[in-house]
């Protein structure tokens, strides 16, 4: 494979290209950096994956992924690159209500079935006493019920997509801002238009998040991926080091800190409301309640910023990774709502591992491209 193209430079792209870049591959990645790129709004929160159920077909992936991240951090290092605030600071899931209490005993039984399937950033999970709470995350509610979680990791997304884009840049990758096209020959795309330019290609990555379905259909193919808006708070504790702290994981809410003093809490989940790029009332209510919620002690903390992303969510929250049916040289990444940070990486990996045809160690057809097809 002599030069492939990568459309979007999110994380799932960047991670694609730096793969395609450390195996010799001549890499042109262009990405149009859309307002509500997803990888600049992402909490960063690397969990084991608690909100699948067993059956889910994402479970082998994700456990793969999470094994992922320290490789790619450790070969990140070696190319020079250090700041990508990936760090294991262990999560506390926990219960302020007594329905949600009551569910406290079955998510234990699954996070130890996910441990014992060999899941990375669990580690040993303990049922922490409610008064005891408080000293993973002090600014913490009084809480019914809490399990924490030792091994959880967070990453600063927006780090890492920077570390990965300037060691791709150094291993000889070209970067171009601007709007990708598909120029398609028959069986084959030849090109990609971007502005006035055309560059060849002998392969095409489409990474392009929640933008992905309209390259999709320059193939003549169903991809069905759609915007899910997500607002999340970025605060600011003053005087306060809460880098250290837990991650804290309530039933629809999260908090997460970073050093020295920033605390994130998300997020709104909002469908079927287009690329509408805007921060709402109805959005920083539902924020900044559900975070006092959990943690009265932010009442007093600074509001610094709201990003929001447009999370690239399928109809049946499972990933398209694969080639396209009936193309022979286009392949997909993208689809991954609301856990791409989580899986970006390792997404990203597997598709470059395609093109440099190289085997793959899980089951893809269950987020084949062709899947939705039939409903076009
Ligand atoms: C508020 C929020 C919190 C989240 N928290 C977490 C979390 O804690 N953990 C987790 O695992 N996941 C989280 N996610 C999900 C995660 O951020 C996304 O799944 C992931 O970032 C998707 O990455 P991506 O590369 O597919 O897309 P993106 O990051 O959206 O990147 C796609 C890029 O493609 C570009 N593009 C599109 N079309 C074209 C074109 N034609 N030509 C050129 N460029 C194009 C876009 O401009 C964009 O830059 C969160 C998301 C949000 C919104």
């Amino acid at each position: 494979m002599e030069k492939v193209v990568v459309i979007g430079g999110g994380l799932v792209g960047m991670s694609a290209a730096y793969r395609l870049a450390r195996h010799g591959v001549q890499v042109v990645l262009v990405d149009q950096a859309d307002s509500g790129k997803a990888t600049a709004a992402g909490a960063g929160i690397l969990s084991p994956g608690n909100r699948f159920p067993s059956s889910d077909p994402i479970l082998p992936l994700l456990k793969e992924a999470h094994a992922y991240y320290p490789e790619m951090i450790a070969s990140l290092t070696e190319d020079g690159e250090y700041h990508t605030g990936y760090e294991r600071v262990g999560a506390l899931h926990v219960a302020t209500t007594d329905e949600e209490a009551a569910l406290m005993p079955k998510l234990m039984e699954q996070v130890q079935q996910r441990c014992a399937a060999g899941f990375h950033h669990i580690g040993d999970a303990k049922i922490v006493a409610p008064d005891a709470a408080r000293s993973f995350f002090p600014a913490l509610s009084p809480v019914l019920a809490a399990i924490h979680i030792p091994e959880a990791a967070r990453v600063n997304a927006q780090l890492l997509c920077n570390a990965l884009e300037r060691a791709v840049r150094r291993r000889g990758a070209s970067l171009l801002h601007g709007r990708a096209d598909l120029v398609v020959d028959g069986e084959k795309v030849t090109a990609v238009t971007v502005g006035g330019q055309t560059i060849g290609a002998d392969a095409v990555i489409v990474a392009a998040g929640a933008w992905s379905s309209t390259l999709a259909k320059q193939l003549g193919v169903t991809v069905p991926v759609h915007p899910q808006r997500g607002q999340i708070a970025h605060l600011v504790v003053p005087n306060t080091e809460t880098g250290g702290w837990s991650i804290i994981m309530g039933f629809t809410h999260y908090i997460l800190t970073f050093p020295p003093d920033q605390v994130v809490v998300g997020a709104t989940r909002e469908d079927n409301i287009g690329y509408d790029y805007r921060v709402t009332v109805g959005g920083m209510r539902e924020i900044i309640n559900e975070g006092l919620r959990m943690a009265v002690g932010l009442a007093s903390a600074t509001v610094q910023e709201v990003r929001i992303g447009f999370r690239p969510q399928s109809p049946d929250a499972e990933p398209f990774i694969g080639s396209v049916p009936g193309i022979k040289n286009v392949y997909f990444a993208t689809g991954h709502g609301g856990y791409g940070l989580q899986a970006g990486p390792y997404s990203g990996a597997i598709i470059a591992d395609l093109v440099l045809e190289k085997p793959i160690s899980i089951d893809l057809s269950p987020f084949a491209v062709g899947r939705f097809n039939h409903a076009c």
